[in-house]
């Protein structure tokens, strides 16, 4: 891993075997093997774990500000609509690719047997 720690690794979406070549081949679609030391990704499969924290995480922010902003201003409605819904896109989907790289780099740290099952 050259001596980076496996949340740096994964928060910059780096492979999680040597830290250098990218994890991602497209925007969420893992690499089927990484480009700088050729270790195989095709097994990486962080499944559904990514999602619950983008739930739990954004979703409790954006409502958190939603609500404080009803309850502290006066702007219209349609106002909440522009700021919330995109907020809650981009944060989401920012937020799902970071999650998924941390996933994966979490599991060949701690070597965790799903990353490697061949079926
Ligand atoms: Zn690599």
């Amino acid at each position: 891993m050259d001596g980076r720690h496996p949340v740096l690794t994964g928060l910059a979406c780096r492979c999680p075997v040597c830290g250098r070549g990218k994890l991602f081949d497209g925007f969420l679609k893992v690499a089927p093997a990484c480009a700088a030391c050729g270790a195989d990704l095709s097994a990486a499969d962080s499944g559904d774990g990514p999602v619950v924290f983008v739930i739990l995480i954004v979703g409790g922010l954006v409502a958190f500000l939603a609500l404080y902003a009803i309850f502290t201003t006066n702007w219209p409605i349609w106002l909440h609509l522009m700021i919330w819904l995109p907020l809650s896109v981009g944060l989401s989907l920012v937020a799902m690719r970071v999650f998924k790289s941390l996933l994966i780099t979490a599991q060949f740290h701690f070597k965790a047997s799903e990353a490697r099952h061949d079926d």
